[in-house]
Order: structure tokens, then sequence, then C-alpha cells
């Protein structure tokens, strides 16, 4: 086998799996390298008696339909991939206890969104709608950074909006637009899609993910988030890629201060372009020389933390959806109706929230005739976590795992436990062993104040600190998320591309 290529990928998570699709595509020999033996990293499935639940996935936001596509079906239709989209009308319920708590089901699509939104808070629809508008501007000035550019003069000019507001917070810019209390709350309900307090996460950042859910219609792939990631490994193959699973990476290779391969215990193959879909923490503290490291790039790595941590439990239930009186495919579960309150229980593993899905109220054929499958997710802090020592393990996990399914019997009226065919529990360790992340967070680095999607967006060629590497996942500059690492993955690949085509021809 040749060990000469044009460009290396490490981790077919989403965002190495595009940027391999976008060098082979580029028509760049390129080589593809994952530890497991499935691509997709989070965006995988796993099958369990007679049910093949999701990894992850609860909504892919920008696919939309047939007739208003978004960029997600685009990149899939571009790359040939025949992919079984269920469009999804509804965006999601939410049910918040606690004073001043809610339930609203929200669907998707602007109109009607706007206007559920007015029915539940009269006097709000024209602070939505101005939300969006204020969305579809920071998606103009966001595109203009993105190309590497920052004049202050077209930014003055050009993207006054963004100017005004993209350094403050959504609790601020809602605020700001005079926004009543309970729509607000209603409209920050997607903040666990970032993992970030609102009073925090810059308005800018929200603003684009809340639009992007519900302009174009979120959807599932009929076939779970592995359809996905099979579609993008054919892609690779097609155009000419070579994939290796079961191959860990284990060393980046260096000519003097030059990258020039990587090795795989023994095995090692040599390029100019390294693209890493692990953390620059993980390539720092493992695969390289400490004296290989730049100062800056460590100072940079260390000032930042792993995002937020995953729990969930996948219960295959031998009754259909209406029987058991399931009627949601999404919803979310909060004890307060306040967006702080809310993240504040991430610090508690007896409190956090819920977001419960259920594939078969949008993929109806998900399961068996007669069964469905039910998905609880929730989230928690690193601190929180930390506390569990190892000899409580797999009671905590058991007490957080019961917890769920209690609570949302509670919440929802609908009885499950006596159903439960088959049950799966992932938990931080899990996760941490299948994606080999920190603390195994799937959302890359925590979204900070000073270290907000914009910032890292401006400072994305700064942190080029070594020639010829580079690194793509939901710790880089879009952060966390399908839609975002799909969309980071496939920007680094094809600009790998342009620089090997201006060399070239230089
Ligand atoms: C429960 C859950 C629910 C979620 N829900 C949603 C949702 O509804 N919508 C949404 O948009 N996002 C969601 N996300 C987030 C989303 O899944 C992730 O942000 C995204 O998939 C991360 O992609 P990534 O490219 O960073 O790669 P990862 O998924 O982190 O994959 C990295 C890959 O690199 C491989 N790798 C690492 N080190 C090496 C090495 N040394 N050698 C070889 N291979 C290596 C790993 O094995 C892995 O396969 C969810 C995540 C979870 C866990």
């Amino acid at each position: 086998m040749d060990d000469r290529y044009d460009v290396i990928v490490v981790g077919a998570g989403n965002a190495g799996l595009s940027a391999a699709a976008a060098t082979s595509k580029g028509g760049l020999k390129t080589l593809l390298l994952e530890r497991n033996i499935l691509p997709g990293g989070c965006a995988t499935s796993f099958c369990r008696g007679r049910f093949e639940f999701e990894a992850s996935l609860h909504e892919l936001a920008n696919v939309g339909t047939k007739e208003q596509n978004g960029s997600i079906r685009r990149l899939f239709d571009s790359l040939g991939a025949d992919v079984g989209w269920c469009t999804e009308q509804t965006a999601f319920r939410v049910l918040a206890d606690g004073h001043g708590g809610y339930d609203a089901t929200m669907p998707s699509g602007m109109e009607a969104f706007c206007d559920e939104m007015e029915r539940q808070v009269p006097g709000c629809r024209d602070s939505v709608v101005t939300v969006f508008k204020l969305a579809e501007e920071m998606n103009a000035a966001i595109a203009y950074l993105s190309s590497g550019k920052a004049d202050p003069n077209v930014l003055m000019n050009e993207h006054a909006d963004f100017m005004r507001m993209a350094s403050h917070s959504v609790d601020e810019c809602l605020e700001a637009l005079q926004m009543p209390a309970k729509a607000q709350n209603i409209l920050k309900t997607y903040w666990p899609y970032i993992g970030a307090k609102t009073s925090e996460l810059d308005f800018a950042h929200y603003a684009l993910l809340l639009e992007r859910y519900i302009r174009t219609f979120p959807a599932m792939p009929e076939m779970r988030s592995h359809e996905l990631s099979l579609a993008l490994e054919k892609a690779i193959r097609d155009s000419g890629g070579d994939i290796w699973y079961n191959c860990e990476v284990t060393e980046l290779l260096f000519d003097g201060e030059t990258i020039c391969g990587v090795a795989a215990g023994e095995r090692k193959w040599y390029a100019g372009h390294i693209v890493l879909n692990c953390f620059p923490s993980t390539a720092y503290s493992q695969l390289m020389e400490a004296s290989k490291v730049p100062e800056k790039a460590a100072k940079i790595d260390s000032a930042r933390r792993p995002g937020s941590l995953f729990f969930t439990v996948n219960l295959g239930l031998n009754r259909s959806c209406d029987e058991l009186g399931i009627g949601d495919y999404s919803v979310f579960l909060f004890d307060s109706p306040d967006a702080g309150q809310q993240y504040d229980t991430l610090f508690d593993t007896e409190r956090s929230f819920i977001i419960a899905n259920c594939l078969n109220k949008v993929v109806p054929n998900a399961s068996p005739k007669g069964t469905c499958m039910l998905f609880l997710t929730t989230m928690l802090t690193e601190e929180a976590w930390g506390e569990v020592k190892p000899e409580e393990y797999k009671r905590v996990k058991n007490r957080i795992a019961k917890r769920m399914i209690e609570t949302y019997e509670r919440r929802l009226g609908a009885s499950v436990s006596p159903y439960i065919e088959e049950i799966v529990i992932a938990a931080p360790p899990t996760f941490a062993r299948y994606l080999n992340t920190p603390d195994g967070t799937p959302y890359g680095y925590q979204i900070q104040p000073w270290d907000t999607m914009i910032s890292r967006i401006m400072n994305a060629r700064n942190e080029g600190f070594i020639d010829g590497l580079y690194f793509v996942g939901a710790h880089a500059e879009r952060s966390d998320g399908y839609s975002s690492t799909y969309a980071n993955g496939r920007s680094v690949g094809e600009r790998i591309v342009r620089e090997v085509q201006k060399n070239v021809g230089a």
C-alpha cells in the first residue's frame, strides 16, 4: 500500500468526513484514518435486540424541503448521496415547570413559528420577527468575517447591527428588543444545543442557531445519523480516497519543524497536509512531543475548557407510541421557565433537564411494528460529573437514568417503564471512550464570553500555529452540532484544495 498522500485526515467524525470528502472530491490523494470500526464519531447508531438506536442526533438544522432546500440537503445532494430525509413540522415542544411555567408546541417555518409565538404571548410578534431579521444580518456579517476580511469600515457601514449587537449576550439583546419575559424564555429553548448560559452566550451565535432550525425545516435521516456518515464515506471512496478503520493515530511525524505525516503504532503515512478531527489538547498532549507544541498554542489551549457532558438513555419499548400516548417527537423538559436556572441544573446530577425524542413520531417505521424508541438526553458540567467516584459509577449512572425515566413519565403522563424491552445508558465515560474527547464532551471547547464563535472565526487563521496542520470539529470556530461540523470540515478541505492548486500553479 502506498504511504504517500496529499492529505491525511485523522478521525472520521462529521468534520473529518466532510474534510476528506472535500479534498478527495477536489482531486487530492486523501487518506482518512479512524480509530473506531465505523465512521461518524457521534453520528452513528447501534443495535440492541430488535432496535437500532440513534447515538446522538435529535434534529438536524438546515435541511429544509426538496422545494426549499437548506445547506445540509444541498451538501448531501452535491455528493450524490440519496438520504431519506424525514422533515419535522414541529420544531419543539417545551414544558417548563415552576412559577410562570408554560407548555408550548412550536412549529417549524418562520410564519407559523411567529404566529404561534404571538398566540402564546400576545404582543411579542414584532420583537420575534426582529430577532430573525437580525439573524440574517448576523449571517451576512459572519460570512464576510469567515472570508478572512475584517475591514472596520465595511463592518460599520454594511453590518451596523452586527457591530451593535455581536458582543452582547442573548439576554441583553432580547431585553433591548423589549421582548416579554415569557416570549424570551420560549425563544431561548435551544440553549442546550450550544450548552452555554444565555446571559453569557453571544446573541449572534444563538440567533443564527435559532434561525437555522426554524427557517429551513429541521429533519432526521430515515436510517439514523449512520446513514449520513455512510453517505460521506461512499463519497470519499467514490472519488478515490482511502479509509482505514480500527486505526488509531498515535503520533504526528515531523521533519525538523515541518509536519510530514502520522503514525499508528509501527505504521507510518506521509502528507504535506494533516487534518485532525481530535481536540488540539489531545494532539498536544498525546500525539506530539511537548517541545513541538508552539507556546502560544499551548497557552490558548489551556485557557479553554471542554464543553458540556452528555448523559443519554435509549429505551426500546414493546408498545407503539400511540399505545403509550407519546404525542411529540421532541420535548424539552425544564424545571424552571428561566434559562439561567435551567443552565444551573447542569451542575446537579439530581436535577438536570431532559430532552425527550421519540424517533417513531418522525420516522414511523424506525422500529418494528408495535414498538417504539424513546431517547432521553441530559447534560452535565464536568464539575458535577467529576464528583462521581469510580466506585459509585454504576449506582449513580442507574440513579440518573431512573430519575430521567420517572421525570418523563410524571411530566408527560405516559407510562413507559412496564414496556421497556431494551435499555442502553451512555454516561460521559461512554462518550469519552468512543470519541476520544476530553471528559467525553461532544461539544468542543466551551463557548465563553472571551471565546465566542465570532472571536474564533476572526482568529481562526492566526491559530494555524503549525504549517500544514489543521484542526476540524466541534472544538473549532463554528462550535458543536452537525451542521457546524459538516460546514467546518468542508471549508477546511476546500481551503486545502485551493492552497494546493495555488502552489501547483505557482
Ligand atoms: C447525545 C448527543 C446529542 C446530540 N444532538 C445533536 C443534535 O440534535 N443536533 C446537532 O446538530 N448536534 C447534536 N449533537 C452534537 C454533535 O453530534 C457533535 O457536535 C458533532 O457530531 C461532533 O462532530 P466532530 O466532527 O467534532 O467529531 P466527533 O463526533 O467528536 O468524532 C471524532 C472522531 O475522531 C476519532 N478520533 C479521535 N482521535 C483519533 C485518533 N487519534 N486516531 C483516529 N481517530 C481518532 C474518534 O474516534 C471519532 O470518531 C449531539 C451530541 C450528542 C452526544
